[in-house]
């Protein structure tokens, strides 16, 4: 068999729908013959002509050269019939998202083209495997998974199933890079990588709304405040409520119901009433017209609250970003390196970085707040006080956190607050997944990066952590929660214990 997918190889669009339509795209783009099918009357022809608008737009916009959008729309062949499109030697089939229907258009697609032809499918949760289950070369049926919209998402998942010839995926790989794509390969297994590593993304602030910890704007602006482009919430109601329910759902039955995926209440709250985001106005937000979404106070700087013994603990990043910003401010204090936790001592107060502990749990007039990630001055910063605590702690401890920088957001005593539990949730997850062998690590970080525009890679939040903090964390995170959600993943404890000898 061969696996060279060249511009000559003409490729088969199955689905002319807004991903087979952005695919014919960008291979007509790459100057391969397109045949585009549909089995929807005249939806292959509708695309063609929405395409030709779309590229003349690039045209009148400078972005194209209107010989080149020419061309490509003259390589995209709508078909009728399948039967025409025998001499493809690629197939991107993406359809409705059924198994029984995408595995009888591949036997289909198995007799009609040669046997030299790859199939691949573009399914965004039903695993390759079982699509490939009845052909009769099932080593020929790979995952291509085109990140929405086809032409802008630079993330190309090259999922092979337990059948897939490894020739087969290096072709994809190839060619996802020939059309100008950053390919990445990855096991079939729920929800390939993005859809998977993102999971506690939406579901560790669903559990804190669940809860009742914290307003969502205040999750949305603390998580913006990492380099997120979108906070939780705001996203979830941009993809849909019903979507990201509907992802989450099958994530969590393909891993028999494994609590670590477990749904949540809220969000099936939402999709029940109809609430499914911007799309049908209203969600987590308010998107009719006057309606106002709430913001988070504006940060104000504060004077040096009163303490006559301030002491920074610990020697980690956060606990030297004290010692500078006190040095700084020209506090007199001093560092105690060796300590067990990090944050201030105030006299009798205690400011305490979260190590997955709440609070109230830690001590009595004690503050506990979140993981700071960049050094932005005025950046978003949750922080919970001790039930037990004065009254005035909560100011006292929000003005030090506005003395030190922070715009501090105070919300009930949660096991490590927001930012910290949801990027430990997040490489947690990633850990498993090659622990797993669904993908590399560096794999992650580009997956992650380049198809949900996360700042930054679960494995370099974790370069630029602790490997050993992490696994603290979720521990108490465990301990606090019981059962299997905090379960820590084993190549993360493993890396702890590496890093610790
Ligand atoms: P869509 O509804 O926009 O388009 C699907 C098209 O397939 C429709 O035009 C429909 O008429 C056609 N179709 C259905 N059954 C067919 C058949 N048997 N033969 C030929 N055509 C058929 O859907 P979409 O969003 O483009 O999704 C298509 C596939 O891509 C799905 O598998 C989906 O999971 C996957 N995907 C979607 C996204 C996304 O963000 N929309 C992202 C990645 C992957």
């Amino acid at each position: 068999m061969s696996m060279t997918i060249t511009k000559e190889t003409a490729v088969l669009v199955v689905g002319a729908g807004i991903m087979g339509a952005g695919i014919a795209q960008i291979a007509a783009q790459a100057g391969h013959t397109v045949f585009l099918f549909d089995t929807k009357d005249h939806a292959a022809a509708e695309a063609k002509a929405k395409l030709a608008t779309t590229l003349e737009g690039l045209v009148s916009k400078g972005k194209l050269d209107a010989s080149a959008a020419e061309q490509a729309i003259a390589r995209i062949q709508p078909l009728s019939e399948l039967a025409k499109a025998s001499s493809a030697g690629l197939v991107v089939e993406a359809i409705i998202e059924n198994l029984d229907v995408k595995r009888g258009l591949f036997r289909q697609l198995e007799i009609l083209l040669g046997k030299e032809a790859i199939l691949a499918t573009n399914t965004s949760s039903i695993s390759v495997t079982a699509i490939a289950n009845g052909l009769q070369y099932p080593e020929r049926l790979v995952g291509m998974h085109f990140f929405n919209p086809v032409p802008l998402m630079k993330l190309v998942e090259v999922v092979s199933g337990l059948q897939t010839q490894p020739a087969v995926a290096e072709a994809i790989f190839e060619l996802s890079k020939a059309w100008g794509k950053v390919p990445v390969y990855a096991r079939s297994t729920p929800g390939f990588i993005v859809n998977r590593i993102a999971r506690p993304y939406y579901a560790e602030n669903l559990a804190l709304l669940h809860e009742q910890s914290v307003q969502p704007y205040v999750l949305d602006a603390c998580l913006r405040a990492v380099g997120f482009r979108m906070g939780p919430c705001e996203l979830m109601d941009l993809i849909g409520l019903d979507t990201n329910y509907s992802v989450t759902r099958s994530v969590y039955e393909a891993n028999f119901f494994d609590k670590r995926y477990v749904p949540s209440p809220v969000q099936r709250d939402l999709v029940d009433g109809g609430l499914f985001g911007r799309k049908s106005g209203q969600g987590f937000y308010d998107y009719r017209e006057a309606a106002v979404k709430p913001e988070i106070a504006h940060f104000t700087p504060a004077t040096m609250p009163a303490a006559n013994k301030v002491q920074v603990q610990g020697n980690c990043a956060v606990a030297q970003y004290l010692v500078d910003a006190l040095t700084t401010a020209k506090v007199n204090f001093t560092h105690v390196p060796e300590s067990a936790w990090t944050g201030l001592s105030l006299d009798a107060a205690e400011l305490r970085l979260t190590d997955g502990r709440p609070a109230s749990q830690l001590g009595k007039e004690l503050a506990v707040f979140d993981l700071p990630v960049s050094k932005q001055q005025g950046q978003p910063l949750a922080f919970a006080v001790s039930n037990r605590a004065s009254t005035e702690l909560a100011e006292y401890a929000a003005t030090w956190l506005r003395f030190l920088g922070f715009n501090p957001q105070l919300m009930a005593d949660s096991p490590a607050l927001i930012v910290a539990r949801t990027l430990a949730m997040l490489i947690n997850e990633a850990a498993d997944a090659v622990q797993q062998g669904v993908c590399s690590a560096a794999g992650a970080d580009a997956a992650m990066k380049l198809g949900v525009n996360y700042p930054a890679g679960p494995f370099e939040w974790l370069a630029g952590w602790d490997a050993g903090k992490i696994v603290q964390l979720l521990d108490h995170l465990d301990a606090f929660y019981r059962g299997e959600r905090y379960r820590v993943s084993p190549w993360l404890r493993h890396k702890a214990w590496q890093e610790a000898a």
